[in-house]
Parts: structure tokens; C-alpha cells; sequence
């Protein structure tokens, strides 16, 4: 017998219906003898509903209330979740996060957890019931409701399984697993049984947007084992087939199985180049370009400077599309006065295909195989940065797929 968390997304939880069917999974579990703890989210679409409404009053609203608001979505797929197990015959209890409590800083609309008591919830767990906690909210210091971020629940459960040492923290969701790549992209895409957390993290900023990457960071932190799985399978399968199945994501790596090289090929097409030509290279450019930059909130990720010639050199770096224009007003009102800079430009056009494994910390060769597929292509690489684990090449973006497909291929994915 072992303590397990399951977490639902909204999907799972999108109707009654379907609420009974999580029910009827859970109600298995425990009756396997399992001590049983269930995050879920709210029902599909309800916070999206609940934040337009506080829309239409104001554009500018108070995050405080905002998560006063937002919050009561998982309120109501709790509530409603602890009737179908009592329904299944299950003693069941429900609990918000303030009443738990989950302990979170003040920072509305994407607070950060800080501690979660478990008295209450191990004295229901001692007593048979199977408790369930609300995904996605917390309560301050000086005692408002917060919430964690969209997608929060994950973290939720993650957070959860952490502060009761659980066995396993289960995230139900509308996907069978973590794929070597997006299969809307490359069909041949595999599920993988097993991938780390480190992997999965390179994965989650990259695009695969199967789990929130704050989760994932909770989960290697606090070495909780994880795994991704299908909520839409029959929620009467068998249980040891349903515990081995989707994706586990561990902080072990496994040297008995064989490890591919690569795990997988991540994308992300939410990201901007600017590009400051002609600035005189001198000590300092870099920070009187990205300082102003940095100060009005705007997160750079890769930056490249080229070498000089003639005492002159151009700057590149990239940012959320989001952002570009603003990125683009800083850097003309207060970047361009003091460096006198040829041309700023900004290109959206571009998106960043990456290589990711943790192979690569054992092989020598995995970019230069890379950059040659990328040519092979006719791929122009205009921009390139590399970790421990991962290699990444920034693209024109009409070029997004081809390169995708071409390095699972090359990479032996497929
Ligand atoms: N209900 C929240 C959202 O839609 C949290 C979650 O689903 O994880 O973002
Ligand atoms: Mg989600």
C-alpha cells in the first residue's frame, strides 16, 4: 500500500460525465488499498470564463481579486468530484487550498508555494477517505487566496506529493505521454517511457507543453517521480497496466536501459530577433543595450555578438514575440541616443528548433550532426546556443517543420 496523488486537467473534469469517470478510476485505486490524494483543475474552459468575466469590467484589474475569482473554479470541480466518489461508495473530503493549507507567497496570479501543512489531510487519509485538494490556488501570509499561474495545478499536485512523500504523482491529462516530438509535426513521433526531469524541463520551455515548467522544476527539486498519462483510456483498465503506462519523469538517470543520444526535438515559435547593426565595440555596449531592456521587464534569451571589424560590431538577441515592440520602443528612446547604432531591426519570422539529451554530456559530435542535417536542408542557422544538454539554432520560421522532421530522423527518433 502507498500514498499516491492523482492530478485531473480540465479536460478530465470537463462535465459531470466525466467527472464520474475520474471517479470511478480514483474509487479503483483506493480500492486496490492505496492511500489516495487527487489534485484536480477546474472544469475545462471555467477559468478562462471566470477571468473574461472580471475582463468585462475592467482591463486593468486588481490581481488580488483576480485570483479571488479565478479560484473558485477549482472550488467547484472538488466539491463536485467528492460526491461521485461518495457516490462509488468511497468516503470522500474536499478541501481548498486555504483550507488545507497550501502557503504561498503574495504574488497574485503566480505565486510560489512555500509550505504545505499535511495534518489534516494524513488524519483523513488514517481514516479511509480519499482527500481532495484544489489544483492552482494557495493562501498568503496575510490570509488572501492566490493562485499559482495558468496551468498551476500541475504544480499543485507536484507540491502536494512532495509535502506527503508519495509514491507517485500521477498527472492525468489529455495526452498519452511526453513525445520525442510534436506528432502534429512529425507523425513518427514516439512516446517515451521515461525521460528526466532535466530533459523535460529543456522540453516544457522548448514548446511540449504538456505540463506546467514549474511543476517539473518542483519535481526535480523535491526528486518527486512523476508520470504523464492518458486520462481518455477505459478508467476500469487494469491497474497495474495503467501505472506503467504514458511517461515517467525521473531524476535518476537509468544506466541498465539503453539511452538514446537525443530524447527529443523541441520548438518553440513564440520568439523575436532583434538585431542592432553597427555599434562601436567597446567595453560596456552589451550592457547599455540589454540593461534598458532588462529594467523595463523584458526577458532576453540567446544573445550573440559578432566579431568587430573596423571597431564595429552587431548585437543580436531574442525575446518573446510578445515583447518585440516593446524591446524595439526601449531601444529606440533609450538605447539608440547613447550607442548610435546603424539600423535596429526586429524579425519575427524566426522560431528555435533545439536538440535535447542527456547523452550528449557522454558524446562529442551532436552538434556538428546537427548543423550538417540543418545544411543538408538548405536551412539557413542564424543564431546558436548550447547547453549541457541541449543544442538550439535559431531559424527562419517557415523552415519550423522541415528541420523538426529532418533532425528526428537524423537523430534515429523515429
Ligand atoms: N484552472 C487553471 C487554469 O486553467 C489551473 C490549471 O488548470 O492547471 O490555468
Ligand atoms: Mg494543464
Amino acid at each position: 500500500m502507498s500514498l499516491i496523488v492523482h492530478k485531473y486537467g480540465g479536460t478530465s473534469m470537463g462535465s459531470t460525465e466525466r467527472i464520474q469517470n475520474v471517479a470511478r478510476r480514483v474509487a479503483k485505486w483506493h480500492r486496490a488499498g492505496h492511500q489516495m490524494v487527487v489534485v484536480p483543475s477546474a472544469m475545462s474552459g471555467e477559468t478562462n470564463r471566470l477571468l473574461g468575466l472580471a475582463r468585462e469590467i475592467t482591463d486593468n484589474p486588481d490581481p488580488r481579486e483576480l485570483d479571488q475569482i479565478a479560484a473558485t473554479g477549482e472550488q467547484v470541480s472538488v466539491g463536485l468530484l467528492a460526491l461521485a466518489l461518495q457516490k462509488q461508495g468511497v468516503k470522500a473530503r474536499s478541501y481548498t487550498g486555504w483550507q488545507v493549507p497550501v502557503r504561498t507567497n503574495s504574488a497574485y496570479t503566480k505565486a510560489r508555494i512555500e509550505s504545505i501543512d499535511d495534518a489534516r489531510v494524513r488524519e483523513d487519509l488514517g481514516n479511509g477517505y480519499v482527500v481532495i485538494i484544489t489544483g492552482f490556488q494557495g493562501i498568503d501570509g496575510a490570509g488572501s487566496i492566490t493562485t499559482l499561474g495558468r496551468g498551476g495545478s500541475d504544480t499543485s499536485a507536484v507540491a502536494v506529493a512532495a509535502a506527503l512523500k508519495a509514491e507517485e504523482c500521477l498527472i492525468y491529462t489529455d495526452v498519452d505521454g511526453v513525445y520525442t516530438t510534436d506528432p502534429r509535426i512529425e507523425p513518427d513521433a514516439r512516446r517515451l517511457a521515461k525521460i528526466t526531469f532535466e530533459e523535460m524541463l529543456e522540453m516544457a520551455s522548448l514548446g511540449s507543453k504538456v505540463l506546467q515548467i514549474r511543476s517539473v522544476e518542483f519535481a526535480g527539486k523535491y526528486k518527486v517521480k512523476t508520470r504523464v498519462l492518458s486520462s481518455l483510456t477505459d478508467p476500469d483498465i487494469d491497474l497495474q497496466e495503467e501505472a506503467q503506462s504514458g511517461t515517467l519523469i525521473t531524476y535518476e538517470e537509468d544506466d541498465t536501459m539503453e539511452q538514446a543520444v537525443i530524447s527529443g526535438i523541441a520548438f518553440n515559435r513564440d520568439e523575436a530577433k532583434i538585431t542592432i547593426a553597427g555599434v562601436p565595440d567597446k567595453p560596456g555596449v552589451a550592457y547599455r543595450i540589454l540593461g534598458p531592456v532588462a529594467q523595463a521587464n523584458v526577458d532576453v534569451d540567446m544573445i550573440i555578438q559578432n566579431a568587430s571589424h573596423d571597431g564595429m560590431t552587431d548585437f543580436s538577441f531574442t525575446v518573446h514575440r510578445n515583447e518585440l515592440q516593446k524591446a524595439l520602443d526601449v531601444l529606440q528612446a533609450k538605447v539608440q541616443p547613447e550607442i548610435n547604432a546603424r539600423e535596429i531591426s526586429g524579425d519575427n519570422q524566426i522560431c528555435k528548433v533545439s536538440v535535447v539529451g542527456i547523452g550528449m554530456r557522454s558524446h562529442v559530435g551532436i552538434a556538428s550532426q546537427m548543423f550538417e542535417t540543418l545544411a543538408a536542408e538548405g536551412i539557413n542557422i542564424q543564431m546558436i546556443s548550447t547547453s549541457e544538454i541541449k543544442i538550439s539554432v535559431v531559424i527562419a520560421d517557415k523552415y519550423m517543420e522541415l528541420a523538426v522532421r529532418a533532425l528526428h530522423k537524423a537523430f534515429g527518433l523515429s
